[in-house]
């Protein structure tokens, strides 16, 4: 009785509920030939087998054709093969009563079937699946994660996903590193240009500085009668022209955009440019008053001066941006000095100053306080004690007494040309203050430019050991996996394939699910292993119990063939076999010889020594008949003391050389039981095989040839004649 696994569903239920019933039409047939059925029984379970194997296979291929047309031929054959063996199977139980040959026939059907579904229907599931014919068990209630979980495995193979668990992060890392490195790229350029404009502010110093001396000589020639500013204003001119062409020149590198930020101031800075040149004019021809000379030098100074705040407030980074702004606050405050300087010596040549020009001169010196004060709040320390060093020094102080006495209109004590030398010196050690700004602010700009270019560089470093990190994790991770999981492909294939050798060694360090993998492997190849044993052993008991079946066969046989005395064939084999043998030998015209042989006085023996040591004579004899008989010749024992020997193909002669050799080895030989030794003797009869005759004639013969040997006086052979 085989029951039915489930582990043999195809996941489609009528294909599923179709193999039950076949498994138990096959069970019944079997336990039919267990009960010993009477043969409608079986003609009716055989007639069942074939008409529910047609339903079933018509169905299933049915089902075949609507999910998986190119299993369909080979499926079809199979099913027809099996539908032909049906009657043959059918036949073949009918005619035997032969126990096993029934069950073996039932275990072919039973074998058929379950390797079929097995090996044909199994695999078709996935087809079913798809064509949603069978029900997938893995599909009941899924979660958007389940389904993304299995849309993946669907999508991507094994080393592919390992090759995405660290491609993804890798390309955010890079996409991350890429935004910095693009953000430091974009600091870098922008540095570039801020610094292009940056650079301006030192011609701009120039410019003002010497278009403030050219202010100075100006307001000299104005005045002066003896011509002596003549040359060095010619010069300064020179020079000044020099620094507009130089500071247009330099213009033209700035890039663009930051050029544009400043255009307004480059187009006062070019009407500025004509003013200056109309001024010079009315200078050189005299047709301006020293005062209005002084006051549109220094209108075009201001516009100039105003370029650099305007490029501070350009620059991004902090630092540069403020020491700009405390540069062109000194820058401011070294223009309000250089007026101090012309206007306190025009007011101090003159010996008199008008309200309004004595508020003017207020206003200059409030200025000068207002531009210190922008330029303690973006100062650094070290700048605001170099700006305290220049105005607590000797010449500062010496200055402010100056101003005061200015302020008063007391002309005693001051000194144009004393006036004027000491703001010089003042301004020239402000124009040095000025020049080290500039300087810092170069140095400034310059590593700021370095520090990026440093850091755009550590960046493609980083993106580099990132590249180059994963590619190796990559390498590392997937070499790795695809060596332990095509080492258990290979061990579960050589298990498939019926080796049970491939031993897996266990991951003791890392218990993952690999591990997990490889122990079930092995437990699976030690639990095969030892079904191998059990089915060898099962097989071995199988092969014992038929060697002792046949074995009491054989023993059941002897007993049935041979007398149990003396172990010699019994009357009904000795007949068997004589027939068998006369047949033959008068078939084939040969000689046989038939000795009929009879202990003598056995009567005697026996009441003698008893029936216990008559059996032991018995014995004896048969002993002495058996060793002197070829392998060919018929020993039998067929009455109590009676024995018949054939000599097949030996004639008269032959037989009666025998029956004298036997009669005289027995004649001569005696046997000694509890030490009394017995002597016997036996007499012969012989007969041959002529014509027409058959067992009971020569025997008969060889009888009547016995009698006359015993009439005789016993101990002899007589042949019948
Ligand atoms: P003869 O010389 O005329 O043959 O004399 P005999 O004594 O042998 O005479 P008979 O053939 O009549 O005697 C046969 C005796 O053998 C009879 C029976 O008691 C004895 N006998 C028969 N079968 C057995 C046997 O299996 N064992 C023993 N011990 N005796 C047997
Ligand atoms: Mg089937
Ligand atoms: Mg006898």
């Amino acid at each position: 009785m085989i029951e039915w696994n489930d582990g043999l569903s195809v996941g489609v239920e009528v294909l599923d509920n179709n193999h039950k019933k076949l498994l138990d039409i096959i069970n019944q047939l079997s336990e039919a030939i267990d009960t010993n059925a009477s043969e409608s029984t079986l003609n009716n379970i055989f007639k069942d087998l074939e008409e529910y194997s047609l339903i079933h296979f018509n169905q299933e291929e049915s089902y075949i054709k609507q999910c998986n047309q190119n299993a369909l031929a080979e499926h079809k054959k199979q099913h027809d093969d099996f539908i032909s063996k049906i009657p043959q199977l059918k036949a073949k139980f009918l005619s035997t009563s032969d126990y096993v040959a029934a069950q073996d026939a039932t275990i072919y059907l039973i074998d058929w079937l379950l390797n079929h579904i097995i090996t044909e229907d199994i695999p078709l599931i996935n087809f079913f699946e798809n064509c949603e014919l069978a029900k997938n068990k893995n599909s009941k209630k899924e979660s958007l994660f389940q389904r993304l979980i299995k849309k993946t495995t669907d999508t991507f193979s094994f080393t592919k996903r390992i090759l995405l668990s660290v491609l993804i992060p890798l390309i955010g890392m890079f996409f991350f590193g890429s935004i910095i490195l693009w953000n430091n790229y974009q600091k870098y350029e922008e540095m570039k240009s801020t610094s292009s404009i940056t650079y301006t502010i030192g011609n701009i110093n120039t410019l003002a500085h010497n278009i403030q001396i050219e202010r100075g000589l100006s307001s000299g020639y104005l005045t002066s009668i003896e011509n002596k500013f003549d040359d060095r204003l010619q010069k300064q001119k020179e020079i000044v022209n020099n620094d507009v062409v130089s500071f247009v020149n330099k213009l033209k590198t700035v890039h663009k955009e930051k050029l544009i930020a400043i255009q307004p101031f480059i187009n006062i800075f070019e009407e500025d440019i004509l003013t200056l040149n109309n001024l010079r004019k009315q200078i050189n021809d005299k047709k301006i008053s020293q005062i209005d000379a002084i006051n549109t030098y220094s209108k075009i100074l201001r516009n100039i001066l105003s370029i650099t705040p305007r490029i501070a407030f350009l620059n991004i980074d902090g630092e540069i941006s403020s020491s700009i702004s405390t540069l062109s606050s000194i820058l401011h405050l070294k223009e309000a000095l250089g007026q101090e300087r012309a206007y306190g010596t025009m007011l101090i040549e003159k010996k008199s100053t008008t309200r309004d020009e004595n508020i003017s001169f207020m206003q200059l010196l409030g200025a000068q306080k207002s531009f210190l004060l922008m330029f303690e709040q973006t100062a650094s320390q070290n700048q605001k004690s170099t700006k305290e060093t220049i105005f607590n020094s000797v010449i500062a102080k010496k200055i402010s007494e100056s101003e005061e006495k200015l302020k008063n209109r007391d002309f005693e004590n001051l000194d144009s040309e004393t006036w004027f030398n000491s703001l010089t010196e003042l301004i020239d050690s402000v124009k040095n203050f000025e020049d080290q700004l500039l300087i810092e602010i170069n140095g400034l700009i310059d590593n700021r430019i370095s520090g990026t270019i440093q850091n755009l560089f550590l960046w493609i470093l980083f993106n580099t050991i990132i590249l180059a990190t994963t590619f190796f994790i990559l390498y590392t991770l997937k070499k790795s996996s695809t060596k332990q999981i095509s080492q258990l492909t290979d061990a579960m294939k050589d298990l498939a394939s019926g080796g049970r050798s491939f031993r897996l060694s266990p991951i003791m360090i890392n218990r993952d699910e690999i591990a997990c993998m490889y122990d079930s492997y092995e437990t699976t190849r030690l639990k095969l292993l030892k079904g191998d044993i059990f089915t060898q052993l099962y097989k071995n008991q199988k092969d014992i119990e038929l060697k002792s079946k046949q074995r009491e066969n054989i023993k059941l046989e002897e007993m049935a063939f041979h007398d149990i005395l003396t172990g010699m064939l019994n009357r009904r084999k000795f007949e068997e076999l004589s027939a068998l043998e006369i047949k033959q030998s008068k078939r084939y015209n040969r000689n046989l010889t038939l000795l009929m042989l009879d202990i003598d006085y056995f009567k005697k023996i026996n009441d003698t020594y008893g029936h216990a040591i008559g059996d032991e004579v018995l014995k004896h004899f048969a002993n002495i008949c058996k060793n002197i008989a070829r392998e060919a010749d018929i020993v039998a024992r067929i009455g109590g003391e009676e024995f018949v020997i054939i000599l097949p193909e030996t004639n008269i002669d032959g037989a009666y050389n025998f029956s004298e050799r036997l009669r005289k080895e027995v004649f001569n030989s005696s046997l000694t039981i509890e030490s009394q030794t017995i002597k016997y003797s036996v007499s012969i009869g012989i007969a041959d095989l002529k014509e027409d005759k058959n067992v009971k004639t020569i025997l008969q013969r060889a009888d009547e040839a016995l009698y006359e040997a015993k009439k005789s006086g016993r101990n002899t052979t007589v042949v019948y004649k």
